[in-house]
């Protein structure tokens, strides 16, 4: 009897989990190979929208959620100033309905946790912590991996190798595109907390997802674990200019978000006000790229499209990832002709929601004029219309 084949994951995100379970789920073997001594429980809320959330329902992790992520009932738009409706779309069943699969919330750590106990479950991963991959070679039969753990570096061989090692990928450094893919920034960062469900204000802990829209900022929020907490995401437009190409989160100035945020409605206010920690992310992307393989390895989830967060896609794109990948090995014995489906099946789609997604953020951010027509667009939509420009993104099956 063969054996099976042998697939390495660098980075144990989401994207790297979910695809260490599809590609288990394939007949490989997988080593899941993590930088971090341990699986970080950090981060805060994630909308997983329904094109996520049924692949997830397939593989077993959302029951894993039960009692953990919730299902908004509704999406609820609001204007800054006046704190009115700008306009309302059902999600709840009605999600279920249209798309195929609930749109939920959920702590990032919750989403990480059930990943690992359905990793731990099969005897086909190894999970590998304080393990970082360094590089690799292409060989005549497969692929060697240098990989750094202490002082030492080991080779490890495989059949393939998944880079679902993020934005600042190492082994998109393959690809050889040079300055031209630098990781961009966007002009806009996020400030993200998580408020004690006990501080924060009543209208917080409804079952809804809040996106408030005001000039060059906007401000989500929802309830997490029963209401046991709030995830608030304020976003603005911000010249910073780092200089460190690593930078990812710095604790953020509540001062600066109070100012920021001042003439907003008391109710937006309020809940920015009940935050005691924030974390500032600048917020980058890269642009699209047509290729993601190079011989016997490609990239998933951030490594190969990061995007901004304006429609909450970047997770649900590594888990559409991390279903076709499972899907092409299951088609494909050989592994290039696997990973050139794999490829060929994800990467206009990525694309279209890596662009669409900066489109987004110019549309939330508009000022004067231009946010009035735009308001007065959202509101003129009926119930269907709305829903309607979701189908393209939510009604997906990877
Ligand atoms: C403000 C904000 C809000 C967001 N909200 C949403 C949302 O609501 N819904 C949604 O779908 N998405 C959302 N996202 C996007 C989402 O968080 C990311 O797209 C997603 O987490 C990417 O997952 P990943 O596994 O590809 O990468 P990562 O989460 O970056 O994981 C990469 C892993 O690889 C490891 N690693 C790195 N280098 C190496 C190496 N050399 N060797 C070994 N391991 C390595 C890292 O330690 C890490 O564990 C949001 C993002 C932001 C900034």
């Amino acid at each position: 009897m063969t054996p099976p084949r042998h697939a390495i994951v660098a980075g144990a995100g989401i994207g790297g989990l979910t695809a260490a379970l599809t590609m288990a789920q394939a007949g490989l073997r997988v080593t899941l190979l993590e930088q971090s001594p341990t699986i970080e429980e950090a981060g805060a809320g994630l909308q997983l929208s329904p094109n996520a959330s049924g692949i997830l329902a397939r593989f077993g992790i959302l029951e894993r959620l039960v009692g953990l992520a919730l299902a908004p009932e509704r999406l609820r738009v609001r204007s800054n100033r006046s704190g009115a409706d700008i306009t309302r779309m059902p999600l709840g069943p009605v999600s279920e309905l249209r798309w195929g699969a609930p749109t939920v919330v959920v702590h990032r750590a919750d989403l990480q946790r059930a990943l690992v106990d359905a990793a731990l479950a099969t005897d086909r991963i190894e999970l590998r912590t304080g393990m970082s991959v360094a590089g690799f070679v292409n060989t005549p039969r497969g692929v060697s991996v240098a990989v750094k753990t202490g002082a030492e570096t080991l080779s490890l061989d495989a059949d393939v190798l998944i880079g679902a090692d993020g934005l600042h990928s190492r082994i998109r450094q393959s690809l050889g595109l040079g300055l031209t893919d630098n990781p961009h920034y966007s002009g806009r960062t996020a400030w993200r907390a998580l408020v004690d469900g006990r501080d924060a204000p009543d209208f917080a802990l409804r079952l809804e997802t809040s996106l408030w829209l005001g000039s060059r900022a906007h401000l989500v929020h929802y309830p997490l674990r029963q209401g046991a907490l709030v995830n608030v995401v304020a976003i603005t437009d911000d010249p910073w200019r780092g200089s460190d190409a690593n930078f990812w989160s710095q604790t953020g100035d509540s001062l600066q978000v109070k100012r920021r945020f001042s003439g907003w409605h008391r109710d937006a206010r309020e809940l920015l006000a009940s935050v005691r920690e924030w974390r500032r992310w600048p917020l980058f992307d890269r642009d699209p790229v047509s290729r993601w393989t190079i011989g016997r390895a490609a990239l998933l989830g951030d490594a190969a499209h990061p995007m901004l967060p304006f429609f909450a896609q970047g997770a649900a794109q590594a888990i559409e990832d991390a279903a076709a990948l499972g899907a092409a090995f299951s088609a494909d014995e050989d592994v290039v002709s696997a990973l050139t489906l794999y490829e060929k099946s994800r990467v206009d789609r990525a694309a279209r929601v890596q662009l669409a997604s900066r489109r987004q953020g110019t549309l939330y951010h508009l000022p004067g004029p231009a946010a009035l027509i735009r308001d007065l667009g959202m509101r003129s939509l009926n119930t269907e219309n709305m829903m309607s420009r979701f189908d393209w993104l939510y009604r997906y099956s990877a």
